[in-house]
């Protein structure tokens, strides 16, 4: 694999290597600045809702990511 584009910003990420320069979640493929954006909205949302439980938090990483591929940031930067 030498390169591959980030779901959400669209960047590119050359010589992708997991979990240091691009992430997997959800079936989507991020960038690392994509990852800390999405970790940005996920943390505040652990935080609150417990107990912690897979059953909605994977539905809510999922959402959250489609909804950020849909405006093409994590952010309303
Ligand atoms: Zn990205």
């Amino acid at each position: 694999m030498k390169s591959l584009t980030c779901d959400v910003c669209k960047r590119k990420i050359e010589q992708p290597e997991t979990d240091r320069t691009f992430f997997h979640y959800a079936n989507r493929d991020l960038c690392e600045a994509c990852k800390e954006d999405l970790e940005l909205v996920i943390k505040p949302v652990i935080r609150d809702r417990q107990p912690f439980n897979y059953e909605w938090f994977d539905p809510f990483v999922r959402e959250a990511i489609e909804e950020a591929i849909g405006r093409g940031s994590f952010t309303t930067r």
